[in-house]
């Protein structure tokens, strides 16, 4: 027996959570299909149990007593594993219900234009909607190389949901989430090193990848910035370690091997019969879809899956945008004012463009900074960092703006607004910012560059 909804969601992550969500709450039919955690990665194995241990971590670092057990139960109680294998996800499920959202547990693969077929532990489903959402979500890739498959790995799965701590640890690659958690196997007294082809968080502000970099050496991560891992020997090392070849001839040894070298949605999306929707997947890394997320006619896609940026904030943006055009609304996506985070203490936070990223647009930018050490936030809270903003001349709006400092995930907000609304540079300075915080050494950029444009 067929199924029909308005929208059928392929994938209960953040992303898919949002759309069916939103959807329903449009009054639309809707059911929401997983074939393993609903609730997805961030619930599950990336957001909410790192920034648990991130939270412990930090309290033991100044001072506080925080055992490792404690930690790792207070992990399992948020990913709803207490004294089980693998989280319970049926408080997800439970909400959806309340929600009106028809949950389906399998494996979703497009039949046909708004025909999905689900495989199920019992009897296939057939589902039709006039609108489909895939939100298939990405994995960690894996490199190629050679020993890596002979020594075993971690990726993010295993890399928060540890219950022992290794020895060593090598994690390969430093964006946010290898940062993160090279924070926390440091602080809880792992071996640890950092690995990566370029600098910390390669992608941040220059002063904010140097400022991980500081930071984590100073919680003594041996970070290796601008090296690249050629070679595994499983188990040469002392101890029987796996020894990790790097490209300068130098080399690590550690117990356990954690990749953070990129995501991808190629295994996902390559078993969903997206050529049943007129799809021409090319097996890349993600799915391209139009400025309306629309990836086919009535198919829409959606967080990780299309690599804008893989975070739980933009999923969710995304998710609900979708809905919002499949009803028809006259609305687009608009990523100018996405913040980014790295959770780490201190933290560091962007949103819009670096000073090259403008100018390669052609915008006749330039870029204000301020060292957070010497202001009275850093004096009062003993912290380093900076406050950088990037400053559009022509049009006397901000483009960007990049934290590393104390609660610069939440500061980052205020740049945020201001580049969404395109609000006048004047009008920022003229803008009260309590002291002493981050937002106020902001606030001086503000009016340091509302003088330099007058
Ligand atoms: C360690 C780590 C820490 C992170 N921390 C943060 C953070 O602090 N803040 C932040 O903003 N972001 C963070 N992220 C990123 C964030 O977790 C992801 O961007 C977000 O969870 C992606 O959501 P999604 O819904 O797009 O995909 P997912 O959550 O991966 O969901 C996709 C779902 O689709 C299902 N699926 C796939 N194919 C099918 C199919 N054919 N049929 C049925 N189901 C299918 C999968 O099983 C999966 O559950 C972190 C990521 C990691 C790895």
């Amino acid at each position: 027996m067929t199924e029909r909804f308005d929208f059928v969601v392929i994938g209960a992550g953040v992303s898919g959570e949002a759309a069916a969500s939103y959807a329903r709450a449009r009054g639309a039919t809707v059911a929401l299909i997983e074939r393993d955690l609903f609730g997805g990665t961030c619930a599950f194995w990336g957001c909410m149990p790192s920034k648990t241990l991130l939270h412990a971590a930090e309290v033991r670092a100044h001072g506080g007593e925080y055992p490792w057990e404690r930690a790792s139960a207070r992990r399992d109680y948020m990913i709803v594993r207490e004294g089980r294998d693998y989280p319970d996800d049926s408080g997800h499920v439970r909400d959806y219900k309340v929600a009106g959202i028809v949950p389906v547990r399998g494996t979703a693969k497009l039949a046909g234009p708004g025909k999905v077929v689900v495989r199920t532990d019992g009897q296939p489903r057939e589902l039709e909607a006039k609108d489909i959402v895939i939100a298939v979500g990405s994995l960690g890739k894996v490199p190629k190389l050679e020993g890596l498959a002979e020594a075993g790995f971690w990726t993010n799965k295993e890399g928060t949901s540890l219950r022992e701590l290794p020895k060593s640890i090598a994690i390969l690659g430093a964006g946010p989430s290898g940062t993160e958690l090279a924070q926390v196997y440091a602080r809880f007294d792992v071996r640890t090193t950092v690995v990566s082809p370029r600098l910390v968080n390669p992608t941040d502000h220059p002063r904010s990848s140097a400022l991980l970099a500081k930071t984590l050496r100073a919680d003594g991560v041996d970070v290796r910035e601008n090296a690249r891992a050629e070679r595994v020997r499983p188990r040469a090392g002392r101890g029987a370690e796996h020894v990790v070849e790097l490209a300068d001839g130098s080399t690590v040894e550690a117990a356990v091997i954690e990749l953070n070298v990129g995501r991808t949605a190629a295994p996902a999306l390559s078993s969903l019969g997206l050529d049943a929707v007129g799809i021409a997947y090319d097996g890349g890394d993600f799915l391209e879809v139009d400025e309306t997320l629309r990836a086919a006619d009535h198919v829409y896609a959606v967080g990780d899956c299309i690599g804008h940026e893989i975070s739980t904030h933009l999923g969710h943006y995304e998710g609900e945008i979708a809905v919002k055009v499949a009803l028809g609304d006259k609305i687009r996506a608009d990523f100018t004012a996405t913040p980014r985070a790295v959770y780490t203490d201190p933290e560091t936070a962007g949103v819009g463009l670096l000073l090259d990223q403008a100018k390669e647009r052609g915008i006749d930018a330039y870029e204000e900074t301020a060292d957070l050490a010497t202001s009275a936030k850093g004096y009062v809270s003993e912290s380093e960092g900076h406050v950088s903003i990037v400053i559009d001349r022509k049009n006397k709006v901000l483009v960007g703006a990049f934290i590393g400092g104390p609660a610069a995930s939440e500061a980052i907000h205020e740049a945020v607004l201001a580049i969404k609304l395109r609000t006048p540079i004047s009008l920022l300075a003229q803008t009260i910012h309590a002291f002493p915080t981050v937002t106020r050494v902001m606030g001086g950029l503000f009016a340091k560059a509302d003088l330099a444009l007058r």
